[in-house]
């Protein structure tokens, strides 16, 4: 079972990623909690190039997040489904169809397209979109901004909107969540949906 959490910067998605693994190893289920960018040895150090190195023109970061995730999926998510294991991901690329294809204006088809190239189409079971007032989520981060993060009002409405879109078009896969509840209480709405993917 293949769970990704989406949503702008400081909406807690590294919280309910770590609530609902605890709760899932203590239902004696294998859990992978994982991350992109940066799940892997790899990805740490495209992770380092992409936020904190030199400018990069929007190709370039799209490519990078590509391949960030085509090497995270094929080292370490694949391997963990086909084992059984339940993999939990702060973000996926519903991140770079929002970032680099409307937020970057890349596109959001063509950035898509990538996205499922490099990853040979692997969806996942459920996506949870934390959606919370930009404003909100980047006032309770902590810390230097990176790139991202300072990237101006526009661009953060325009990502949280591509979420919203991509949610729309596919409920079946989506859960959208409002993250401006306390954390107990998103956890125990995304524990709900997953209940009967858990059971099947
Ligand atoms: O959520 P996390 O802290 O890992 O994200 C790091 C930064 O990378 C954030 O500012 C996020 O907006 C950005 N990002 C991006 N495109 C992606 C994934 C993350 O711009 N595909």
């Amino acid at each position: 079972l293949f769970v990704s959490f989406e949503g702008g910067d400081g909406v807690g998605k590294s919280t309910q990623v770590a609530l609902l693994g605890r709760h899932l190893a203590a239902l004696g289920r294998e859990v992978v909690v994982t991350r992109e960018p940066g799940g892997t040895p790899l990805g740490v150090e495209l992770r380092r190039a992409v936020l904190h190195g030199e400018d990069l023109d929007p190709r370039t970061e799209a490519l990078l997040y590509a391949a960030d995730r085509a090497h995270h999926v094929a080292s370490l998510v694949r391997p963990a489904l086909e084992r059984g294991a339940v993999v939990l991901t702060d973000r996926y690329l519903d991140s770079s169809v929002a970032y680099q294809g409307t937020g970057r204006g890349l596109g959001a088809d063509e950035v898509e397209r990538l996205s499922l190239w490099a990853v040979q189409g692997l969806l996942p079971h459920l996506t949870v979109l934390l959606d919370l007032d930009p404003a909100v989520g980047l006032a309770r981060l902590t810390g230097d901004p990176d790139r991202l993060e300072s990237a101006g009002d526009e661009f953060h409405r325009r990502t949280r909107e591509a979420f919203w879109a991509r949610a729309a078009a596919e409920p079946h896969r989506w859960l959208v969540v409002d993250a401006s509840q306390p954390a107990e209480d998103v956890a125990a709405q995304v524990r709900a949906r997953l209940a009967p993917l858990l059971a099947a």
